[in-house]
């Protein structure tokens, strides 16, 4: 039975007087043996980061004067191609693109559209290539503030947790899923997923979330616009929009995979508690949220199960980097390996991932993370082994949950009422 209404929750955002709570903080409170009411909570809020390869952007950039060419045939963003329309923007000299967050430069095998994104996000100046339908090229530089429209689309993102991956072969095996090629049999397990904090664990049947409901996407203010693709009962993900302008580049970058450069992205959900139904939802933890292993072969095969507790329970956000401990080696693996560039000479926690293969690659310990090991059964067999790659990041997911629930706390976010 509804206790309450959007609009009633709406109303107590606009006095200041709204109760929220993270759902990691109603998880603590039921671990500690409570039993929230909804007459303690008025919203949760939830989050979530990773990579989210169904990410693209739909832009419109100024590439020269008008009259310069009639139509674009090929663009490229700092080496990166985007498809020019569907506009054809005749005689306008600029052009509407659509350029996906999975898609890879052309000179740099390393930069990616999510390392883009991020430039984008960032004011940074983005150099364009542009070959028009009568062989003529343009070039030109030019960043955020000059370009019309920015809008960012997810086809798939914050779906509900997901699989981890290992390699039970002792061959290399090359993956979005993994930050290197994988070794094996068994080196370890690649794992993403928030857990208990992820949007969709906590309203699993979308009753909540729904399409036009309002969102954070990389800090932006955005709309889910419905299921995303090959969304499923069992596997839902969200389809969402938000403006780049309003963006945190803090929120979204590239991350290099064993099959090239990825994006990540970060999604922040609120929850109206109008029942206890949907209050109890959200008292989901770690360890009964179950993480099936599957063979990063292929992907579907699932070799066996653990749970989100071994992955974030007790463990490290973030790596120790130990300056004194570091042997300067000639080729530095770890600056190979870091999937967002934020380990060179010095370590930038602005950058970091926490994805732990720095501290899986460093051959002399110069960096140290706890990162949990699971343990599971194969063919009458246990198995254990190191969680060695997290293409999740609970500390961004974390400040992104926590600053949603700040925005409807100070009265800035509103919610929509979508229900059916
Ligand atoms: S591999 Fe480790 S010890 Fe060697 S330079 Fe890199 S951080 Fe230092
Ligand atoms: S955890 Fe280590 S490898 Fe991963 S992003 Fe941070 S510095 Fe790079």
């Amino acid at each position: 039975m509804r206790i309450r209404s959007i609009e009633e929750i709406n109303k107590k955002i606009e006095n200041g007087d709204v109760t929220v709570l993270t759902a990691e903080e109603v998880s603590s409170l039921v671990c500690e043996g409570n039993s929230p009411k909804t007459e303690d909570v008025d919203v949760v809020t939830t989050g979530t980061c990773g990579i989210m390869s169904g990410t693209a952007a739909i832009l419109h950039v100024p590439v020269a004067d008008p009259g310069a060419f009639k139509k674009a045939k090929n663009i490229l963003l700092n080496g990166i191609p985007g498809f020019p329309g569907p506009c054809p923007n005749e005689w306008l000299g600029s052009v509407d693109l659509i350029i996906y967050g999975t898609a890879h430069s052309i000179y740099d095998s390393n930069y990616g559209g999510g390392f883009l994104f991020n430039d984008i996000v960032s004011g940074k100046e983005i150099d364009i290539e542009l070959e028009s339908t009568d062989g003529k090229i343009f070039k030109t530089t030019t960043n955020i503030k000059d370009f019309g429209t920015t809008k960012m689309i997810g086809t798939r993102l914050a779906f509900k947790n997901y699989n981890s991956f290992t390699n039970p072969s002792d061959k290399l095996v090359s993956s979005i899923f993994h930050a290197i090629d994988m070794e094996g049999p068994f080196k370890g397990l690649s794992v993403s997923g928030c857990g208990q904090l992820n949007p969709l664990q906590n309203d699993p049947l979308m009753e909540v979330i729904c399409s036009g409901s309002k969102i954070l996407l990389n800090g932006s203010e955005g709309i889910v616009i419905g299921s995303g693709t090959r969304s499923s009962n069992e596997k839902p993900n969200l389809m969402l929009t938000a403006d780049m302008k309003d963006m945190n580049s803090h929120y979204l970058g590239g991350f290099k995979t064993g099959a090239g450069p990825e994006i990540f992205d970060s999604v922040a959900a609120a929850i109206p508690i109008l029942d206890q139904n949907i209050l109890e939802q959200t008292f989901i933890m770690n360890k009964d949220i179950t993480l099936p292993v599957a063979d990063i072969r292929g992907r579907h095969k699932i070799l066996g199960s653990t749970n989100y507790g071994e992955v974030w329970d007790g463990c490290d956000e973030r790596p120790v980097y130990h300056p004194t401990d570091c042997l300067n080696c000639k080729t530095c693996i770890v600056h190979e390996r870091c999937p967002t560039g934020a380990y060179t000479d010095t370590l930038n926690v602005q950058k970091c991932f926490g994805c732990g293969m720095c501290a899986y690659s460093c051959p002399n310990n110069a960096f140290t993370m706890e990162s949990g090991c699971v343990r599971f059964k194969l063919d009458d067999k246990f198995i254990e082994m190191p969680i060695i790659c997290r293409q999740s990041d609970i500390k961004r997911a974390r400040e992104l949950t926590s600053e949603l629930k700040r925005k409807i706390e100070n009265g800035n976010f509103i919610l929509n009422n979508c229900l059916k």
